[in-house]
């Protein structure tokens, strides 16, 4: 459903569709927030919405915990087990995985995670190449990743796509351009390739284990056709396209007197890496 701002009935019948759902899955960067500044509407339409509401992400540099200490910056409690990001959901797959030598590509901090997790980490030979947003990526790491998957490694990846939208229209590199340059050397069997993030089904179907509803019981709020609109599709879960998407915005979901959010907190910008 694409409901634009000055389409009355699309914005009443978007309004509708999420009273109707009983899982409310929400996209975070470009829709809810922007780099680390959540959006002050969508802020308080989490806190409006927040007991059948998860958060569902392709981010691949922070954690849940990172998302939830933003919004209690924003004055809202929410539980970082209903938040599902692409580059954590990669690690811990892939520490669920026994006996796994993993090549990890990610930041320091989310190796260290990956490591803390479970993950016996190596630097090349591996049985499982996990991709994530590698801001230190070299043509070292290519080469060791290309040579493991060579001899048979399946690849991980937190996400395909290339970009995201950074601060002030930004565009920011993601691990699908770094999975490019992997794809770019070699080719790859379908079934030794797992994408854990949108359009994959994964996080759309750990969301809807997490509150307890069906996919087509649930709604996705999103800001990307590709990933959120398209991921829902497949698993027949109803969807709303949202702005920079679409022209519906967080204003209209709430209606139009929804009263603003008092913020108990300023909303500072936390030092966390994007
Ligand atoms: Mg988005």
């Amino acid at each position: 459903m694409h409901a634009p701002a000055d389409d009355p009935a699309g914005a009443e019948a978007a309004r509708k569709s999420i009273d109707k759902a009983r899982g409310l899955l929400l996209d975070w960067d470009g829709c809810a927030a922007t780099g680390n500044r959540p959006h002050e509407q969508a802020v308080t339409f989490i806190a409006k919405h927040r007991p059948r509401l998860a958060i569902v992400s392709n981010n691949s540099t922070q954690t849940p915990e990172d998302i939830s200490g933003l919004l209690a910056d924003a004055g809202v409690d929410f539980p970082s087990a209903r938040i599902f990001l692409a580059g954590m959901e990669a690690l811990t797959y892939a520490a669920g995985i026994p006996g796994v030598r993993s090549l990890v590509l990610a930041n320091g901090r989310m190796k260290a995670l990956g490591r803390a997790a479970g993950l016996q980490l190596v630097r090349g030979d591996a049985d499982a190449v996990v991709l994530l947003r590698d801001t230190k990526f070299t043509y070292s790491k290519l080469e060791r990743a290309v040579h493991s998957l060579a001899r048979g490694a399946r690849l991980i990846v937190a996400n395909p796509d290339t970009t995201h939208p950074g601060q002030g229209g930004a565009l920011v590199p993601e691990t699908g351009a770094l999975l490019a340059a992997i794809t770019s050397c070699i080719d790859l069997q379908p079934e030794n390739v797992q994408i854990i993030g949108k359009p994959s089904s994964f996080l759309f179907e750990r969301a809807c284990a997490a509150l307890k509803v069906t996919p087509e019981s649930a709604l996705m709020i999103g800001d990307n056709p590709d990933t959120d609109i398209k991921g829902a599709h497949r698993l027949g879960m109803p969807s709303l396209l949202m702005a920079p998407g679409s022209r519906l915005t967080f204003s209209e979901l709430l209606g139009e007197h929804a009263p603003a959010m008092r913020f108990a907190r300023p909303r500072a910008a936390r030092r966390v890496a994007f």
